[in-house]
């Protein structure tokens, strides 16, 4: 990094090295600039887009190196970005000719068994920390994806697959060690830092670097879980939709309007053809997810995988485009209660995807049950009264197709009465409106005045970012 001015043989400082001089010691080869031979790799996060070469990626083990890389970023006033599993579709883990902090290596799981908390280190996967508390016998709910980051699904809701039975996963997050933008470290639960143990229910990483979580554990057998696939019939999306609305608390999962990808599982006349494909878990007693699953299977599906499994097999394939994948996605919501939608908006949204020329779907998530139980000030996540969440999502060949890609996903979004008002980790975009979209007036309004204590200078802007 340093330079030497033409002929001679004084060496001028090169800035950047001065200003990561103070962790270049302590993290060797963990520290990386684009001259390092990882670096490449490690600056990839799961969705591509338009070029974003951090100067600097600082690979931390722990809490205090989490304080050191803080206080380089305050020094410096480089940009900051803090990476979990990289998943964001608007790429918050990147920042161009900043500083990332990578929380991969702080990957830690502690399933306290008498208790029924688990601790995971602020850079765990959803998959890892599900494997090790599976092997109890016990789960906390995140998404339907293994490899997202338990870090960003949890500050910004997580909704998945045991949502309508045990809430999101910021209603099962029951406190958190944060290194704070001044270097502090602090707990925040129902006793210390009350106000910020609410913003991080929902607020992303706007307040801190969280290098734990305590997440509450409940017992979870054996599940009935899995794949179907139907033809894109309208019936069979609503119907998929309606069990789930309707269906008791332990049924949930996500449907897809999408098109098959060629993978061997799917039938080969179907392979690029517009299908539903639903992603199924019912946690009840094996006779009760027969009953659940029974209009479903009247559909005669393509494809039926859904079978007895350990939780945790739920969360071993990969899942969403191929790493790297260029595409927008928006999220809104549908419905309230236990409404769900006929059959004319489900022969348009089907048609919107069979009609968008490339890679394009609609992910359908069950909301309601448990989520709707909680009083909508309780989290900074506060969409409680939805049925389902949609994110419309389309691909981009290339960089520059990015905005017909947006387009599209804006007006299919309108089209189909999906909500203006979203969920903030879905959202492929993070403009003020974004932000707006994100939280009510009240809770936006909230969630500053936390912003105002714990970050004033908002040194973590990388976010949909709450501005102090
Ligand atoms: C294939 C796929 C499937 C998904 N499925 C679901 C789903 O079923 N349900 C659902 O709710 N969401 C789902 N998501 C969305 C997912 O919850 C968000 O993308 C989430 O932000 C990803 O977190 P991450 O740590 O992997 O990502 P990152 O991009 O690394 O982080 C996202 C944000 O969180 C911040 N952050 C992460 N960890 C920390 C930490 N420890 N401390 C402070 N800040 C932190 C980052 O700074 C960034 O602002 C999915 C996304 C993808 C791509």
């Amino acid at each position: 990094m340093a330079t030497q001015e033409p002929g001679t043989t004084q060496l001028t400082p090169d800035p950047l090295d001065s200003a990561l001089a103070p962790l270049a010691d302590a993290f060797g080869d963990r520290l990386l600039t684009p001259a390092s031979a990882e670096f490449a790799e490690v600056a990839t996060v799961f969705v591509g887009g338009p070029e974003r070469t951090p100067a600097a990626i600082a690979r931390v083990r722990t809490t205090e190196e989490v304080v050191a890389v803080l206080a380089v970023a305050r020094e410096t006033g480089l940009p900051l970005a803090v990476r979990g599993g990289g998943h964001h579709q608007a790429r918050h883990g990147l920042v161009d000719g900043g500083l990332v902090l990578d929380l991969r290596l702080m990957d830690g799981v502690q399933i306290d068994t008498e208790a029924r908390v688990g601790h995971a280190q602020g850079g765990v996967l959803a998959g890892t920390y599900t494997a090790a508390a599976g092997a109890q016998g016990l789960a906390t709910g995140f998404g339907d994806t293994g490899t997202v980051g338990v870090g960003g699904i949890t500050l910004g809701g997580g909704i998945g697959f045991l949502s309508r039975h045990d809430g999101l996963t910021v209603d099962n997050l029951l406190g958190a060690e944060v290194v704070l933008a001044d270097g502090r470290v602090v707990e925040a639960n129902a006793d210390e830092n009350p106000d910020l143990y609410w913003a991080l229910r929902g607020g992303g990483g706007n307040f801190g670097v969280v290098t734990r979580l305590d997440l509450r554990l409940r017992e979870i057998g054996t599940i009935t879980g899995g794949m179907m696939m139907w033809e894109p019939a309208p019936a069979a999306l609503t119907t998929v939709l309606r069990a789930f609305a309707e269906g008791p608390d332990e049924f949930a999962g996500m449907v897809n309007v999408m098109i098959a990808p060629p993978a061997p599982m799917v039938p080969v006349a179907l392979q690029g053809k517009p299908v539903i494909m639903a992603l199924l878990v019912h946690s009840g007693t094996a006779a009760e997810a027969a009953e659940a699953l029974a209009p479903l299977r009247a559909l005669g599906p393509v494809l039926d995988g859904v079978q007895e499994m350990p939780y945790p097999a739920m969360f071993e394939g990969a899942g969403g485009p191929p790493s790297g994948a260029v595409g927008d996605a928006r999220s809104g919501f549908l419905g309230t209660g236990a409404w769900s939608p006929d059959e004319a908006w489900a022969a348009a949204a089907i048609d919107a995807v069979s009609t968008a020329g490339g890679p394009a779907a609609l992910n359908i998530r069950a909301m309601g049950g448990a989520i709707g139980r909680v009083d909508p000030a309780a989290t900074a996540f506060a969409h409680r009264d939805p049925a389902f969440m949609v994110t419309v999502y389309k691909g981009a060949p290339t960089v520059e197709a990015f905005s017909a890609a947006s387009a599209w996903v804006a007006s299919t979004a309108e089209a189909l009465g999906v909500s203006e008002r979203g969920y903030v980790n879905f959202m492929g975009t993070a403009t003020e409106q974004d932000v707006r979209n994100a939280y009510p007036e009240a809770t936006l309004e909230r969630l500053r005045e936390v912003k105002r204590e714990y970050d004033p200078n908002n040194l973590f802007a990388s976010n949909h970012n709450v501005r102090p």
